[in-house]
């Protein structure tokens, strides 16, 4: 049966063989045709293959396929990491408050030598790590504490060395500024964070954490200026002579009910000099009336959402209402801070929960007024999820994953930051340019300048 069989299938397989004609010429076509078709079978056989192939190829790994090509058409990847990166590779993070300054302070006292960024650091930030979390700019915080509490009268008059310290603090920031060159850019400008950015280096900015660094003194922060420093944060967890802290524990008594009449001075100055009035660490009442008071766009530069977690050191609804550009707002920035004290309960602390500080700012300020502020080096523990500055593409992508657009993460990551920057520079540019003199006001507390009667 199998015999007789063969010949008709493979003929019925070969349509048109037997209608070939007999003979010489028709056997030669016939031999042809067949291998004609032979070649056709081949072809289409392969082709078929193919097809199937690409089909499971295609079914298989479409995210890798889509990932691999949409960049090539402008679109985002569809994994959340890979789209992150890509963004990020544009709009790389400024993080407004890291503390690697008073890191080295700690580990290795200041000695720029002893220092060897390109290997692993004992905290959260050394170069590697930095290239890995597509870092393009950060503050750098040139912090010293604040007296110990009872430490300091009540006029803020009790000598310390807040200014020295903040001066060695400026000094070793520079100094590793300097040792690696081709990674850190020294920046005391928009135009300086860009600049970095397109050669592929790290915008390094310098802000001094907390008024009472500067010695009572305005001439103190014409001078911090006039080193590189762009912005000084109004208070640290005491009060001083300028305006009122929120603390660490709720339950801080005002002094001043807000801003003294030298800190309506200092805001003056701190305008008309460019440098930005940070409002982490502030009382409420200081951050609703400077954020009124100043002619400049302002920054949280490390704080979270207080109806997301109710700690002093978050901001209120009632202030990031202020924020925006309508009547009665300003531009301002809240750069979220990822301490886990001040994210969530404890053991709660992960890229999710600081998503949610993210998220809740922008629902009440909007996500132009959103940016990151990690607080790295100098908070002892870390979300999950966010162990060091090699994580930022971790947040962004939560965010991508909760739908934010890649123009609304590039705000985030850093472009909220420069534009309020950019704000704060064009006012100092209109002050300058109106003629507005540099603030003499003295501490009308101090006792140290003679006063001569002319
Ligand atoms: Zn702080």
């Amino acid at each position: 049966m199998s015999s007789q069989t063969t010949p008709t299938e493979t003929s019925s397989l070969l349509p048109g063989h037997r209608s070939q004609p007999e003979g010489e010429d028709g056997h030669g076509k016939a031999t042809h045709s067949e291998s004609n078709l032979r070649t056709r079978g081949i072809v289409w056989g392969a082709l078929t293959i193919l097809l199937f192939a690409g089909l499971v190829l295609f079914v298989g790994f479409q995210h890798v396929l889509e990932d691999r090509f949409y960049p090539l058409f402008g679109l985002l990847p569809k994994d959340p990491i890979l789209a992150a990166l890509a963004i990020m590779e544009k709009a790389p993070v400024i993080d407004g408050h890291i503390d690697l300054p008073f890191l080295t302070r700690l580990r290795f006292a200041n000695n720029a030598s002893a220092i060897d960024m390109e290997s692993r650091m004992p905290g959260h930030v050394d170069i590697p790590r930095l290239r890995q979390g597509k870092v393009g700019g950060f503050f750098w915080s040139v912090y010293m504490d604040c007296l110990a509490p009872g430490k300091e009268d009540r006029d803020f008059l009790t000598p310390n060395w807040s200014v020295r310290d903040t001066l060695e603090q400026i000094d070793i920031a520079r100094l590793l500024m300097k040792k690696y060159p081709e990674t850190f850019h020294f920046a005391t400008g928009s135009d300086d964070i860009k600049f970095a950015i397109q050669h592929g280096k790290i915008a390094s900015l310098m802000g001094v954490e907390g008024g009472h660094q500067l010695g009572n003194s305005l001439a103190v922060l014409r001078q911090y200026h006039a080193l590189g420093v762009r912005y000084v944060t109004l208070t640290h967890t005491c009060h001083n002579a300028f305006a009122d802290s929120c603390g660490f524990e709720p339950g801080m008594i005002p002094r001043h009910h807000g801003l003294s009449s030298l800190g309506r001075t200092l805001i003056e100055e701190m305008n008309r000099l460019g440098v930005l009035i940070d409002l982490s660490h502030t009382s409420d009442a200081t951050a609703a009336q400077a954020l009124n008071y100043s002619k400049a766009p302002v920054i949280w530069s490390h704080s979270s959402a207080r109806a997301v977690h109710d700690v002093p050191r978050n901001v209120p609804d009632n202030v990031l209402r202020l924020i925006g550009t309508k009547e009665g707002q300003k531009d301002a920035v809240v750069m979220v801070n990822f301490a886990p004290f001040f994210v969530a309960e404890p053991g709660q602390a992960n890229v999710q929960a600081v998503a949610d500080h993210v998220e809740h700012i922008a629902a009440i300020a909007g996500k132009q007024h959103v940016g990151i502020g990690s607080d790295y080096d100098g908070i002892d523990s870390v979300p999950v999820g966010l162990e060091d500055v090699s994580k930022y593409p971790a947040l962004i992508a939560e965010l991508y994953k909760r739908g934010w657009n890649k123009y609304e993460l590039a705000g985030l990551a850093g472009a909220n930051l420069l534009r309020v920057f950019q704000g704060a520079e064009k006012i100092s540019r209109e002050l300058q340019a109106a003629g507005q003199q540099p603030a003499y006001d003295l501490y009308r507390k101090r006792k140290d300048i003679p006063r001569m009667e002319l």
